[in-house]
Order: C-alpha cells, then sequence, then structure tokens
C-alpha cells in the first residue's frame, strides 16, 4: 500500500569519509548519480563537512542531481539511551548548530582519548597515527578503533572487535558517552530551518525482545518523538523488512509526518559498522 509513497531513486541517508564511511562526498555524488538516483543526503554522524563539501562539489560540477544537506545526530532520551535522528535541509552555516557542534566534537574527543587508554592498558597496541589514518583524522569513533584493531590483526573482523572487546568489555562499557537529548537535537535542527527525521527505528529493537512488545514499545518512543516535534520517519531502512516499512509508514501517514528512505551506506565491505 505504501511501496509508492517514496521513491526508490531517493536515498536520504549515506555516510562517507567525514565520519565512519569509506567514500568521499565526491565519490558518492558521482556513483550515485550514475545509478540514476534522484535525490540523495550525505548525513554523517555529528558532522556537517561531508554535506558541506558534497554541495559545493555538486554546485561545481553542474550534477542535476538534488542535493540535501544532512547530518545523523547521536541523542538519548528518558525511553531510550541511543535514539538517531537525521536532520535535513539544514542551513550549514547556522551559528546555533556550529556551537553545538564543536560541544559534541570535544565530547567525542574526550571518550576517544578514554577507549584509547582503556584498549591499550587492555593489552593492544595501538596508535594515534594508526586511527589518523583510518580516514585522515576528520572522524574517530569506535569503528576507527575497531578497523585500527582489524588492520592490526587482533581480530578477523570490525563485528568481531564490537562483539568480543567494544561491546563486551566492562571497562569500555563504562565509558560514558556524553550525548545531547533528542529534545534538544529536534530543537537545534529546526534552529537550522530543518526537518527532523527519527533514523532506522527498527534498530530500537533490544537482543532477544519479542517483536509484539518490541513494537508497542517503539510507538510509545515515536509518540515522544512526535511530542518534541520531530517531522519525519525513516521508514525504509536495511533493518526494516516490508512489512516493518509499511507499519512504520501508517504510524507516519497517521501523525501527519514524512517518511523517508535511507540505506545507511557506510562501504562496499561492510555496509553497516556503526
Ligand atoms: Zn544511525
Ligand atoms: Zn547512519
Amino acid at each position: 500500500m505504501h511501496s509508492n509513497m517514496i521513491p526508490e531513486d531517493v536515498d536520504l541517508h549515506i555516510h562517507s569519509r567525514f565520519s565512519d564511511g569509506e567514500l568521499e562526498p565526491e565519490e558518492i555524488i558521482d556513483r550515485w548519480a550514475s545509478l540514476g538516483y534522484r535525490m540523495i543526503a550525505i548525513t554523517d554522524h555529528d558532522g556537517i563537512g561531508g554535506s558541506k563539501k558534497g554541495l559545493e562539489y555538486v554546485r561545481r560540477s553542474g550534477h542535476s542531481i538534488c542535493f540535501v544537506t544532512g547530518i545523523e545526530f547521536d541523542s538519548s532520551d528518558e525511553l531510550s539511551e541511543e535514539i538517531h535522528i537525521l536532520g535535513y535541509n539544514i542551513d550549514l552555516e547556522n551559528e546555533a548548530l556550529n556551537r553545538t557542534l564543536s560541544k559534541v566534537i570535544e565530547w567525542r574527543n574526550e571518550r576517544n582519548r578514554k577507549i584509547f587508554d582503556t584498549i591499550r592498558r587492555l593489552g593492544y597496541s595501538i596508535t594515534e597515527e594508526e586511527l589518523r589514518a583510518v580516514n585522515g583524522g576528520r572522524f574517530t569513533g569506535k569503528p576507527t578503533f575497531a578497523r585500527v584493531l582489524v588492520n592490526r590483526g587482533y581480530f578477523g573482523s570490525i563485528a568481531e572487535v564490537f562483539e568480543k572487546l567494544l561491546e563486551t568489555s566492562s571497562e569500555i562499557r563504562s565509558i560514558v558517552k556524553h550525548t545531547l537529548s533528542s529534545e534538544a537535537v529536534v530543537r537545534l535542527i529546526h534552529e537550522a530551518g530543518g526537518a527532523a527525521v527519527m533514523a532506522h527505528p527498527m534498530e530500537q529493537m533490544r537482543r532477544g525482545e519479542d517483536k509484539t512488545a518490541f513494537m508497542s514499545r517503539l510507538k510509545v518512543l515515536m509518540d515522544r518523538l512526535v511530542g518534541y516535534g520531530i517531522d519525519g520517519i525513516e521508514c525504509y531502512h536495511p533493518s526494516a523488512d516490508s512489512e516493518d516499512a509499511s507499519w512504520l509508514a501508517d504510524y507516519a501517514e497517521q501523525k501527519g509526518l514524512l517518511v523517508t528512505r535511507g540505506s545507511d551506506f557506510h562501504s562496499d565491505r561492510n555496509k553497516r559498522v556503526y
């Protein structure tokens, strides 16, 4: 019923090398344009560098693709520790946005320092140079540490690093992630003139959680975001099968929200590492 609500030539969720993706913004635009996409957005984690570079490139190169500025914010709420919120059509020069992003980068740097020290204390001799080499130092997060540990041969894959170390070591888990509240993120995106969209709702499902129980919990969470003024739901995402997507689109329709589609592309090797 909803399959025609959003065309397949729209991809509003792509990560570049300005966060944990493996392609440069220019490579993304060239590739998505040649695949026939009509509208795309680069949505890097807590940063607008990729969007900025992409926008300049589209203007310079004369691509006819519709390039929407974007970002993917980490946020937290009483109901969930980790809610990703996409911001679209934001003014990249907005002062409040840029001020908040510098603060978020400071928090991230502090946390990375603690993760780095802990990983080394646990016996893995990684260096700061290796971390910077992953993407030119433009972004460091858990996936960056994972990649270095794989490159060093300590683990066989990025998923394995998460399973055996990053998600299971009590020392690493105890390193607090300081994030903005979901309410503040929605407000900030609006202040920057943009639309706020809840990213991949199905990823809110906890390991082993009963699907029916999850769906009712998710509805409560989405209602709360609606209360904060969220503008849309990313109904079409690899984490949602067609039944999930149509359930989400029904919800969005009832609430008068935008329905979006995103591939959450990170790289050819491993589409999702984060
Ligand atoms: Zn996400
Ligand atoms: Zn993402």
